[in-house]
């Protein structure tokens, strides 16, 4: 027996569709990267969405549009992945770490305040799977700054925040696309343009810093290069991919969401009885069934309870080594306050099995598994 931590959900009409593609012009910006662009735009009620090719690209257009350049500041969490920092490192400016909340581990909002200086240009907030940060806060702190707010939404397609769809809130916002999320075209990603005013540039940069965007429109007679760029946007043969699973989307994340609230209500006593920790979830969030991970009470326990897994060949992992403590997030950033939480939490975390493949059974004998090793482990949480 063999469970794996993640899966493609693969629907089988992406066969036809990128068949289409094929045959129809397989560079960037043709028939189904539009489809695609006009399905997002009408589903997450935004003015403007530009397929990338991956959620890294999104983020490196988005920090180019919010002018992170030489010597600036950008706030964001270090219990993320490399490419959040990446995209303000590649403009010459600093990552700078800020703790994250116990609970959701997203970046925490109360302590955003004391980091900002004159310097801070932007902050990218992480909504950790697929859980939102809390909006309502980071934006009006955000308003009183007059700080642009990234959200690096990789994880979150299909969540939402009161009601409204995750990366519609930020100045920007950045999905991703990659194999191992919910929805997927092998690598991919897009970038969400909510300001308006910003929409005219994040065409420009999208197209190699060219406005042949204006040209294909008929507004210009000839293209030309106006501003920096760069090759983000992705061929037709992924966006045909994609537009297959944007159709299966919902049926994918219920099947996630059934998945998640399973591990959920199959842990809930042991969470009980202080012998683990389960995902928390905030009343005004509602989650798309991308991680399901439970916290062991100390770091010995997650290493002995990881091995049992592997052993047991089931895909259970930790995530994230904190960029702060990570070689490059040493070289190139900078901390403000504790991290004790984010360090707490790479101690303890382990993912679980999840994707929209696993059935019932397999969730049952991870559930069970994991009874037999608590019922093992002498050290309850505090
Ligand atoms: C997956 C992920 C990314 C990168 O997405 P790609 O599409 O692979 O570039 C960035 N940030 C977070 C939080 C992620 O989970």
């Amino acid at each position: 027996m063999s469970i794996s931590l993640n899966e493609p959900f693969i629907l089988g009409s992406e066969r036809d569709l990128i068949a289409e593609a094929l045959a129809g012009g397989t560079s960037g910006n043709g028939v189904f990267t539009n489809r695609c662009q006009d399905h997002l735009q009408k589903s997450l009620g935004v003015p403007r969405v530009l397929l990338t090719t991956s959620c890294t690209s999104a983020l490196e257009m988005a920090t180019i549009l919010t002018g992170v350049g030489p010597g600036d500041e950008v706030i964001l969490p270090s219990f993320t992945f490399s490419s959040t920092a990446n995209a303000v490192v590649l403009r010459n400016a600093v990552p700078v770490f800020v703790d994250i909340r116990p609970d959701t581990l997203n970046i925490d909002e109360r302590l955003i305040e004391a980091a900002i200086t004159p310097k801070t240009k932007a902050i990218i907030v992480v909504h950790y799977a697929g859980v939102a940060c809390n909006m309502d806060s980071i934006l009006s702190l955000a308003d009183r700054y007059s700080l642009p707010v990234i959200e690096d939404a990789a994880q979150a397609f299909g969540s939402s925040y009161k009601g409204r769809p995750l990366g519609t809130f930020g100045t920007l916002g950045c999905l991703s696309f990659h194999e191992t999320k919910n929805v997927i075209s092998g690598e991919g990603g897009a970038l969400i343009v909510n300001d308006e005013s910003l929409i005219d540039r994040a065409e420009i940069i999208w197209e190699k810093g060219t406005d042949r965007l204006k040209f294909k429109r008929g507004v210009v007679s000839k293209y030309e290069w106006v501003d920096v760029g760069s090759s983000f946007l992705p061929n037709e043969i992924t966006a045909a991919f994609l537009y297959a699973q944007l159709e299966g989307a919902p049926a994918i994340t219920s099947r996630r969401r059934a998945i998640w609230d399973r591990y959920h209500a199959g842990l809930a006593a042991l969470e009980r009885q202080g012998l683990l920790m389960r995902p928390s979830v905030p009343i005004d969030c509602e989650g798309n069934g991308h991680i399901y991970f439970i916290l062991a009470p100390d770091r010995q326990t997650k290493e002995r309870w990881l091995k049992v897994f592997s052993v047991a060949d089931v895909g259970a992992v930790s995530h994230y080594v904190p960029l702060h403590s990570a070689p490059a997030g040493r070289r190139f950033g900078i901390t403000r306050g504790s991290m004790s939480i984010t360090d707490d939490t790479f101690d303890r975390l382990i993912r679980l099995p999840m994707h929209a493949r696993l059935s019932d059974e397999e969730v049952d004998i991870v559930l069970r598994m994991i009874e037999e090793l608590v019922g093992q482990s002498a050290i309850a949480l505090p």
